[in-house]
């Protein structure tokens, strides 16, 4: 099985790229790849309150990124466009990692739009509009409604993002954040590490309606393993974990559920998860439940890497993906 998950913190929390091969933490490519081809989004992430220092820590994560790469060419290898995302799925290579870059919070952009350019370069493909401040992109919802919403310099990002090929990650933005960028977005967005708000009643979490728009635009929202988003008691296991799985695709159905796990960026994890070792159990979880063998490929990698391959083509906006 190929398994994609949309968010780790790993970068955030090594200082050499030696590191990311093995390491005691939760992620790393040998334990990635113990269970199949295995397609990381690395954030680039850091949690400093001043935006000048987050946006120098989460340019030297990319650049360790890089170096790694060229360290180790056989482990790991920058996801850039659809063919590359083709390559990974055909090529059933459990030697190396393929990987795409995400950043953390529009802090990485420094106030200037042509920095989007310039990150585009050197691989960023996903920019999750903020972590737990809000920035001069937008609210979080965990800030305190800046600009009640996008600011208009978050429009502007918004569009030249969807210009490029990068894609919104709407996980940690504000509910006023999530309406506004549904007005402008003409591309699918998602929610690469966000739960269900119906089942768990965390701020972090996404409501009904915002699952449906997610999954209407043919975006995919990625299951969460913090256990504070799992369950109001912050108690979870796999049983808990299944529930986010099943609350959804009642919603929607399979087609648009993907792994996001948070892996590093989560300082517990789920009871019978250890690390990305154990990705593995969430989909043979499924399977014991009778979810089909195509459902759980969806949802282990595939749901994740179409949406991916489509919006790297530079396919257009379109509804009724449900
Ligand atoms: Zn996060």
């Amino acid at each position: 099985m190929h398994f994609f998950d949309a968010h780790c913190d790993i970068l955030s929390v090594i200082n050499s790229p030696s590191q990311l091969v093995s390491n005691n933490r939760h992620w790393d490519i040998g334990r990635a790849l113990s269970n199949g081809p295995f397609l990381q989004v690395f954030s680039l992430f850091a949690p400093d309150s001043d935006p000048r220092s987050r946006k120098k820590k989460m340019e030297d994560q990319l650049e360790m990124a890089r170096l790694a790469e060229s360290l180790f060419p056989e482990r790991l290898k920058m996801v850039r466009t659809d063919g590359d995302i083709d390559n990974w799925i055909n090529d059933r290579d459990t030697r190396q990692v393929r990987y795409i870059i995400e950043a953390e919070g529009a802090e990485i952009l420094g106030d200037s739009l042509d920095e989007l350019d310039r990150l585009y370069d050197k691989g960023l493909r996903i920019l999750t509009l903020s972590w737990n401040f809000d920035n001069s992109v937008c609210d979080s919802a965990a800030g305190v409604n800046t600009h009640n919403g996008l600011s208009a310099f978050g429009r502007k990002v918004i569009e030249r993002a969807e210009k490029l090929g990068i894609i919104i990650d709407l996980s940690h933005s504000s509910d006023k954040t999530f309406s506004d960028v549904e007005e402008i977005a003409k591309k699918p967005f998602i929610a690469s590490h966000s739960n269900s708000r119906t089942v768990c009643g965390h701020r972090r979490n996404l409501a009904d309606d915002q699952v449906i728009s997610v999954a209407k635009r043919g975006g995919v929202i990625g299951i969460n393993l913090y256990p504070r988003f799992l369950a109001d008691t912050g108690n979870a296991g796999i049983t808990e974990i299944i529930k986010h799985v099943e609350y959804i695709s009642s919603l929607v159905g399979t087609g648009h559920i993907g792994f996001g796990f948070d892996f590093d960026g989560i300082d517990y994890t789920p009871d019978g998860i250890r690390g990305v070792e154990d990705t593995v159990k969430v989909a043979e979880a499924l399977l014991r439940l009778n979810y089909s063998e195509e459902a759980v490929k969806g949802i282990a990698g595939l749901n994740f890497a179409g949406f991916m391959r489509r919006i790297l083509s530079g396919c257009e906006y379109s509804e009724n993906n449900i």
